[in-house]
C-alpha cells in the first residue's frame, strides 16, 4: 500500500491512470479529509501551489495553476460560438469554469450540474478565489448526476461544458459515446461542446476512442491541449464537438480584443494560444489524425 501523505508529501498514486509516475506536492496542513457519498474529498494547503483539491487520491486543482484549466475549455469552446447565450456545465465543483464563464457578454444563462455537493461547500470554504460565483444571479446550481441530467434536456444550450474528473469513479459515465450522444441532443442548433479531454502523454488510446464516436455524432471534432504543472505529465486536453459543419475550432470565430483580455482578467487565454493548442506533437497528430 503507498503512503499518499508520507513525511509532508502528497504523491498522486494511480496505477490504472498513471502506472509507474506520481505527482507530489508538498504540503503544511490536511485541512479536510472527509468520504462523501461519491468519493474521498481532501483540501491541502500546499507549500507552494495554496490550497488543492483532491478526489479520490487525484488533484483536481491548485490556486497557482487552475487559471490555464479553467481559462481554456471555457473560452475556446465559448469563442469558437457566435453568439453563446445559454450554458451548461456538468461537474466543474470547484467553480473555476462557471467563472469564467460568467465573464461572457453574451451570457443570459449558466446551469451547473455538480454529482457531490459536498465539493462545491467544501471548495466554497478553502478555495473562495475560484468557488467565487455559485450565488451569482445568472446561475442555477443543481446537485446531481449529469449523465441523469442530461437526459432530460433537449435543444436548450448553446454549449456544454464537461469539467469532470478522470474516467473511474463518478465520471465514468461521462465518457461514453451515449453521453456524448445525449449532449448532442441537449445542444441547440450550432451548438459546441468541450470536454475534459485527457493527456497525450498517457491516454492517447482512451482519446483516439472517444474521437472516434465522436465523429459518429457531430461533424466536427477536434481535441487541443494545455499544460499545466499539476496535472499528470504536465499537460491535459479538451475534446472540443460541434453541431455546425462551419465551425473552424483552430481559429477563434470571435477575436477577443487586448481590452477584452484585460477586462476578463485572462492569464493563459489570448487568441494566438486558441490557434495553437491544436498544434499537436507528431506522434500525438499521427495518432490522432489517424482516428
Ligand atoms: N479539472 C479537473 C481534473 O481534470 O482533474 C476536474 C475538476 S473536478 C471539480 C470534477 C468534478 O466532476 C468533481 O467535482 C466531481 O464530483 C464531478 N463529477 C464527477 N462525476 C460526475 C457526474 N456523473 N455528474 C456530475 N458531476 C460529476
Amino acid at each position: 500500500m503507498v503512503d499518499r501523505l508520507a513525511k509532508g508529501w502528497f504523491s498522486e498514486v494511480s496505477s490504472e491512470m498513471w502506472p509507474g509516475q506520481a505527482m507530489s506536492l508538498a504540503y503544511e496542513e490536511i485541512l479536510e479529509d472527509v468520504q462523501s457519498d461519491f468519493q474521498h474529498v481532501q483540501i491541502l494547503k500546499t507549500k507552494t501551489y495554496g490550497n488543492a483539491l483532491c478526489l479520490d487520491g487525484v488533484i483536481q486543482i491548485t490556486e497557482r495553476d487552475e487559471f490555464s484549466y479553467q481559462e481554456m475549455m471555457v473560452h475556446v469552446p465559448m469563442f469558437s460560438h457566435p453568439n453563446p447565450e445559454h450554458v451548461l456545465i456538468i461537474g466543474g465543483g470547484d467553480g473555476g469554469v462557471l467563472r469564467e464563464v460568467l465573464k461572457h457578454p453574451a451570457l443570459k444563462s449558466v446551469t451547473q450540474c455538480e454529482i457531490d455537493g459536498t465539493v462545491i461547500e467544501l471548495c466554497k470554504k478553502h478555495l473562495p478565489s475560484i468557488a467565487q460565483s455559485f450565488h451569482h444571479p445568472k446561475a442555477n446550481v443543481i446537485v446531481g448526476d449529469g449523465f441523469e441530467y442530461m437526459k432530460q434536456h433537449q435543444q436548450e444550450f448553446d454549449v456544454i461544458i464537461t469539467d469532470s474528473s478522470d474516467p473511474i469513479g463518478p465520471a465514468s459515465s461521462l465518457f461514453e459515446k451515449e453521453y456524448y450522444s445525449l449532449v448532442r441532443s441537449a445542444l441547440r442548433d450550432g451548438g459546441i461542446m468541450c470536454a475534459q479531454g485527457e493527456c497525450i502523454w498517457l491516454h492517447l488510446d482512451l482519446i483516439k476512442s472517444m474521437q472516434e464516436f465522436s465523429r459518429t455524432l457531430y461533424p466536427v471534432v477536434d481535441y487541443g491541449y494545455l499544460t499545466i504543472p499539476t496535472y499528470p505529465s504536465g499537460q491535459i486536453g479538451f475534446i472540443l464537438c460541434s453541431k455546425n459543419s462551419e465551425t473552424n475550432f483552430r481559429v477563434p470565430l470571435r477575436r477577443a480584443s487586448s481590452e477584452d483580455m484585460r477586462n476578463m482578467h485572462l492569464r493563459y487565454y489570448n487568441p494566438d494560444i486558441h490557434s495553437a493548442s491544436f498544434v499537436l506533437p507528431q506522434f500525438a497528430r499521427l495518432a490522432l489524425e489517424e482516428a
